[in-house]
Parts: structure tokens; sequence; C-alpha cells
């Protein structure tokens, strides 16, 4: 029997109308480096996404399915591209700035962008590859910059408030289906070629209502976010649609993504609550030891994409009273995949452990884990496997191509329908889950394994260290032993290779202890800013210091 209930699509139209609605004076404030940020309402927001619309469609041709690429940093243009784009039936296609420009050209190519709309400040990157970019037909520029890099390209050049200008400010938005396709990321490549993942307005929409519950972020209308994620990956975790659909005001940090700008914006524009990768965090920490600042505005502060190391989490508690969430997720799962926010009526000892897991899976989120034997590992708390997850804002396929079937590699998808991740774990009866590494990244040492992550949170523990990556390096006698990669923190004197050791020791088995060291001024990063074990591994092939 079917139900009597409404059949309404879930689109990002919806979503729109409501937050310009409903939520009108809501505030998206850009930072600009200038005096006075740009700041901009709800309802300004909906009228510009609307005049985009009617320009890409009357002025540039833009018809459904069509894929947009944007270029640009985490600013109100952008804002008006993530809703205008997909409303009209159009694909958003967020491109990842910091990824090597081959790789760049090779995804434009891949999701055949016909248009790209660009930050005036990103055209001396965008410039040289025009000529390798077959499919794009025109450049929308949005901000100052020299276009003159320009002269001469395939492709015809807009300016982006002169296509808007005098345009209507609604649109007739069409009725879509919900699972058409709304936007698009390619993984950042960490471990190995791009894959394409395609959202679906329906993903969006519930990924956007999970990203507002109270046991994930749980912001309200008297909430200011600071997504420092890059709106150019996994769509800065969901924040820019799920803020239009309860009024919180979003302050976006534009190029300025310096420890000095970061703090200096919390200072003055007072955010409640900020999103970004460990990376980030330790950046400023640091930042904020040497010239410190006013951060007692922000009341939590999300952190994922990596492991969060405690000692990072700790530093935020009792230096500056902000609460952090430690969260996981992939570009695969739109990203929230759980969050770690402790049962409630624990004292604060109590809820530690629960705090520096990766958290608890929300109810869309269905998790199993794969045993390394076969089957499946119970939820015990000490059984680890592979962790396998489905739900409705997780990918079932990879992005084949224009035309070409979507595809489902065996190693990522299993045979019945599930997502592998990747990341190896375990899993407490009450559902939190703790990963000790990426299936790639632990090290087998003579039939057991070690997990980097353990060693790299106990390392970054010590006074005297900033950052520490620890990869495997290719041993005679264990097959795999660790290598350990770490960055003093500034004016520290560096400590013996033996002090690490001991300190390391007196919670780690010692036939888990690096013998290896290497000490580097900063440990190579991705293009989102995570540790990049690839290029590690490639240094280090040798070994490091016995
Ligand atoms: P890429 O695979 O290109 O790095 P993603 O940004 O999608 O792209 O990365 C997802 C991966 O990041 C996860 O599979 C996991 O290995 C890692 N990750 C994300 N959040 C966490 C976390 N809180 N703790 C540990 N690892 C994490």
């Amino acid at each position: 029997m079917l139900s009597t209930m409404q059949d309404v699509p879930l689109t990002i139209s919806r979503i729109l109308e409501h937050g310009r609605k409903v939520h009108s004076t809501a505030q998206v404030t850009t930072w600009t480096g200038e005096a006075e940020p740009e700041r901009r309402t709800f309802a300004e927001i909906g009228n510009r996404a609307a005049q985009l619309a009617h320009a890409l469609h009357d002025e540039l041709g833009v018809r459904e399915s069509d894929v947009l690429g944007t270029l640009m940093w985490n600013n109100s243009q952008h804002m008006e591209a993530y809703f205008g784009i997909p409303c009209m039936g159009a694909v958003l296609h967020t491109l990842n700035l910091r990824l090597p420009p081959e790789q760049l050209a090779w995804i434009v190519n891949h999701a055949a962008d016909r248009v790209v709309l660009v930050n005036g400040s990103l055209l001396p990157l965008l410039a040289p590859l025009l000529p390798h970019l077959a499919p794009v037909e025109h450049v929308v520029v949005v901000g100052p910059g020299d276009t003159s890099v320009l002269e001469g390209c395939a492709p015809q050049v807009h300016d982006y408030e002169e296509l808007l200008a005098g345009r209507s400010t609604t649109y007739d938005w069409p009725e879509l289906d919900e699972r058409t396709a709304a936007a698009m990321c390619y993984t950042s490549g960490t471990t190995g070629e791009p894959k394409g993942i395609v959202y679906s307005h329906r993903s969006i929409y519930v990924h956007s209502m999970q990203v507002n519950m109270a046991e994930s972020m749980g912001l309200t209308d008297a909430d200011i976010t600071l997504p420092v994620v890059p709106m150019f990956h996994v769509n800065a975790w969901g924040l820019p649609h799920a803020v239009f659909m309860v009024g919180v005001s979003v302050l976006l940090p534009d190029r300025f993504l310096q420890p000095g700008p970061l703090a200096e914006m919390i200072a003055s524009e007072r955010p409640t609550h900020a999103a970004a990768v460990p990376t980030i965090w330790q950046g400023l920490l640091a930042e904020l030891e040497a010239n410190p600042r006013d951060i007692s505005s922000l009341r939590t502060v999300t952190i994922g994409g990596s492991a969060c190391p405690p000692s990072l989490m700790a530093a935020f508690d009792e230096l500056h009273g902000v609460r952090v969430c430690h969260a996981w997720g992939m570009t695969e799962t739109s990203p929230l995949g759980s969050l770690a926010h402790p049962p409630s009526g624990l004292s604060a000892e109590e809820e530690w452990p629960y705090r520096v897991s990766q958290g608890r899976f929300p109810a869309g989120v269905e998790a199993r884990l794969a045993a390394p034997g076969g089957g499946f590992a119970p939820w015990d708390g000490a059984s680890p496997g592979e962790l396998e997850v489905r739900g409705p804002w997780i990918a079932g396929a990879y992005f084949g191509g224009v035309g070409a079937e979507p595809v489902r590699p065996e190693d990522r998808f299993s045979p019945d329908g599930w997502l592998r991740t990747g990341d190896v774990g375990v899993i407490t009866p009450d559902g939190y889950l703790t990963l000790t590494d990426r299936a790639k990244d632990v090290i087998k040492s003579g039939g057991e394994w070690i997990s980097s992550v353990a060693l790299e949170n106990a390392l970054m523990a010590h006074d005297a260290v900033a950052e520490a990556a620890v990869i495997a390096v290719p041993d005679d006698k264990w097959d795999e032993r660790p290598l350990a990669v770490v960055v003093f923190k500034e004016g520290e004197k560096s400590v013996p290779y033996e002090e690490l050791r001991d300190f390391l020791g007196e919670n780690i088995a010692r036939w888990q202890l690096p013998e290896r060291w290497a000490v580097v001024e900063s440990v190579p990063k991705t293009s989102v800013g995570k540790f990049d074990k690839k290029v590690l591994r490639a240094q280090y092939a040798e070994g490091g210091l016995d």
C-alpha cells in the first residue's frame, strides 16, 4: 500500500526560496582584506542567484544538465553559484584550486565543464590551462583581477557583475526530479586518481537537514558560522545549503586562510562556530600563542577531514574555552559520516574517550566493518575491520564521464552496494567509531598492524612537537616499520629521538615504537590540507635516520 502523503521533490530551489523569504535578514559576510568586509543578506543572495540563472540561460545558453565549473574561494558570489546553478537544473562543479594544474585540467575535461566561473585573483591559474580545456565555451570573471591574461583565449570572457546587472531577481525554477544531478566534486586524489562524485538535489537536501540536527552541528539563527573548509571541496561540509534552511549567518574567509587573518576575522566578526581540517587549527593555535586575540565568540569548532589530535582538542578547551567536535567524513559521504558528541550525563573525564573518537553515526548512515578474514566484525570496540557505509547521502558509484555509465570499482563498492571507505577501525556497542588508520597507511610489521594515527597523536602530545606524521617504510626483517616525520615547534630546541621514543613508550607497546626518524620544517600537505603521506613515502622510501 502506498502512503497518502504529498510527494514533493526535495530540491535545492526549495532550500533557496525558504531561506530568502523566512531568513531574509540573515547575513553572508565575506572577508575582503579591506577595512570593511562585504555584507549581503540571504534575500540579496537569493535575488542575485536568480539574476545569475537568467544570465546563464539567456546570455550563455546554459540548459539543464550542463556542467559549470567554479574556480573560486569561499565568498558570497560562490554562494550565489551554489544556488543559482543547480536550481536552474544545471550542475555545479566545484574545482579544487590547489590541485596540480594537469589534474585540474583532467577534471574539467572529464566533467565537460561548458562554463567556468573564476575569481579574478585565480586567473593566473586558469589562463595557461585554457588551451587544454576543450569543452569550456565561456569564462565568467568574478571580482577584480588582471583579465589581460585571457587575451586571445578561445572561450568568451564575461564579467560577473555585468552579466547580472538589470536582470530579474526572481526565477521560475523548474520542478526537477529530486534525483537530478545538482553538484559534482572530485576527490582530492590522496589515494590515487581523482574520482568524481555527483550529488543529487535529494542527497543535498537530506544531508543539509542532518547538518542542522543537534547531534551534528546544530546551528540556529543565533549563530554565525565560519566555514574555513573550502567551498571547492565537498560543498564546505554542506554548510552553504544548511544555513539557508535555518537562517544561520555566515562569515566567509575568501582567500584569507592564513592563521593571522583568520584570527583577525574571528576577533572582529565574532563567529560562534567554525569548521576546518586539523592543520588549520594547529596553525591558528600557534598564531594565538604568538599574537593573542579574542576568539571567545567561538562556542564550538567542528574538526574533521583527518584525525584530530587529542592534544589539539585539549588546547582549544583549556586555552580558549572552545569546544571541539571531532567528525569523520569523505567526499563520497557528502561528507557527514559521524560526529563525536558524547552521550549525555557524563563527567568531562568520562566524555573524553567519546570526544576523541571519530564519533557516532547519524540515523542516515548505516555502517558495518568488513573483517580482515571475511565476514563482518562485531561492534565490540575491539575487533577491527574496514568501514563500509550506506545511506541516502552516500555515493553509490563514481562519475564515469560524459555519456558513460557510472563506475563501481570493486575495491570501492561491495557487491551489495555499500561504499568501501578504505578506513580501518573499531566500533563500540553504542555505535562510536574509532579509526586506527587508512587501509593504505596502516603499518604491517611482522604480521601485526601498527596504527600510524595512534603514533602521530601520541607524538603531537609532546610539548616540543608541532606536527608529526608516521609512515610505513620497507624493512628486510619485519616487512614494514614506522618512520616518524617530526616538525618541532618554533623556538623549541629539538629533542633527541630517544626522548621522544621514551615519551611514546609511556602509552604505546615498545615493539610499535619507530626506530627511524626525520625532522622537517613542515609536513607536506595535500590540496585540502591533510598530511600527504604519498609524498612522504616517496621521499623516505629508503628510510630516515636510524
Ligand atoms: P581524499 O580521499 O581525497 O583525501 P576526502 O577529503 O574525501 O578525500 O578524504 C576522506 C578521508 O579522510 C577518509 O576516508 C578518512 O581516511 C579521512 N578522514 C576524514 N575525517 C577523518 C577523521 N575525523 N579522522 C580520521 N580520518 C579522517
